[in-house]
């Protein structure tokens, strides 16, 4: 990034956050009044100094999120959304559908471990009815119905390479 030469007047135009000392010739805040380095004044007050800050920051709108007391503008959020979906897929990595059958599993389980318990009669062999059918309804739907729609039988690689 250019570095501002002259900071005793506002060149709006110059993007630099920074400027190089007149004494000392390090870097230093463009807006403060006195170099960090060496303490040479920069600007005739810190109101003179922060009313430049403003006038510069006004002049662009990418500017809004500047700080007079950093050497750089802010950079720019890096966007590090990641579709895991897709890699996966790139990857050859199977990742199961997001589903709400799991659920329904665990309902089915529930109702198979309260089949388990010694109940007298034949409350037993209905609710191990019950349970099986939930059970095997959201093995059915999360496993054939969901991850087939998600990942549909691809044309045979060369290498004959499992998917599954
Ligand atoms: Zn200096």
């Amino acid at each position: 990034m250019a570095v501002a030469r002259k900071p005793r007047y506002v060149d709006v135009s110059n993007p630099s956050l920074s400027v190089e000392c007149p004494r000392c010739g390090l870097l230093t805040a463009r807006f403060i009044d006195h170099c960090r380095n060496c303490g040479y004044k920069i600007w005739p007050s810190s109101v003179a100094a922060a009313a430049a800050f403003k006038a510069w920051r006004d002049a662009d709108p990418t500017r809004t999120e500047a700080s007079r007391f950093d050497m750089e503008l802010p950079a720019e959020p890096l966007d590090v959304t990641v579709d895991y979906a897709a890699r996966a897929h790139e990857l050859g990595i199977h990742l199961f559908p997001n589903s709400n059958y799991p659920f329904i599993i665990c309902v089915g389980a529930l109702f198979l471990g309260l089949a388990a318990i010694p109940f007298p009669g034949t409350a037993r062999l209905v609710l191990a009815i019950i349970g099986g059918l939930i059970f095997l309804y959201g093995v059915v739907g999360w496993v054939l119905v969901e991850d087939v729609r998600m990942y549909p039988v691809e044309n045979p690689s060369p290498q004959g390479e499992v998917h599954h």
